[in-house]
């Protein structure tokens, strides 16, 4: 093996060729267990780095899914704290399972809708909306978050852009139109098979 004086390091070397998992967000996504709706690795790599965890954080998940966006916030740093929302129990219960299975197990996880489910909780530094994503949504965040709340946004339908659209116009921020494609069997040959685009909006409140 090679010698590295780091810890980590040293752990990689007990560790072995075994499954490790990535320093990195956007890990492979067979590290979470999922019903098919999850943010998928490259758009969940752009998504953290979008949210810009930082030291002492608290981030609301909305819309948990499979809790993917969650637990690789909880991943970046031991200092930070995440609330996953989701109105589904078996998502809800899944979200908790990968989260455990993870070493994230302090994500705490509530299931009901947005925006119900919000009064009482923690409030966040950060928010990602990857579900239920409505006008009564975003203007319940706008109305009780602080200013300097930092929300990001992923929408896939059109419905859910043009309220993005129309977001950007009143407060600001950033969109982002991501449109990813991947080499897929074509007859003989190959192809590239394009995902739904998703447009993001990043705002800082
Ligand atoms: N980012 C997630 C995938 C989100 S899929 C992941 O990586 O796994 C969208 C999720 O939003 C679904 O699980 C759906 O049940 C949830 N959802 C739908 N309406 C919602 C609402 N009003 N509040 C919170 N979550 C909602």
């Amino acid at each position: 093996g090679r010698a590295f004086a780091h810890p980590v390091c040293a752990a990689v070397e007990v560790l072995g060729k075994g499954a490790a998992l990535s320093l990195a967000s956007g890990r492979a996504d067979d590290w979470f267990d999922s019903d098919g709706q999850m943010t998928k690795r490259p758009m969940r790599a752009l998504t953290l780095s979008a949210l810009a965890p930082r030291p002492f954080e608290h981030l609301w998940d909305i819309g948990g899914g499979s809790g993917s966006i969650g637990i690789e916030w909880l991943l970046s740093h031991p200092s930070v704290t995440a609330t996953a929302i989701e109105p589904r129990a078996d998502r809800a219960g899944r979200i908790k399972h990968n989260a455990a299975r993870l070493g994230v197990d302090r994500l705490e996880v509530i299931e009901g809708p947005a925006p119900q489910a919000l009064p009482g909780l923690k409030r966040p530094d950060v928010v990602f909306v990857g579900g239920g994503l409505t006008a009564e949504l975003l203007g319940w965040l706008v109305k009780h978050l602080s200013a300097d709340t930092r929300i990001v946004a992923n929408a896939v339908t059109l419905e859910s852009e043009a309220l993005l659209s129309a977001a950007q116009q009143r407060l600001g921020g950033d969109l982002l139109r991501i449109e990813l494609a991947h080499s897929a069997p074509l007859g003989a040959k190959r192809g590239w098979k394009s995902s739904y685009p998703v447009v993001q909006w990043s705002v800082t409140l």
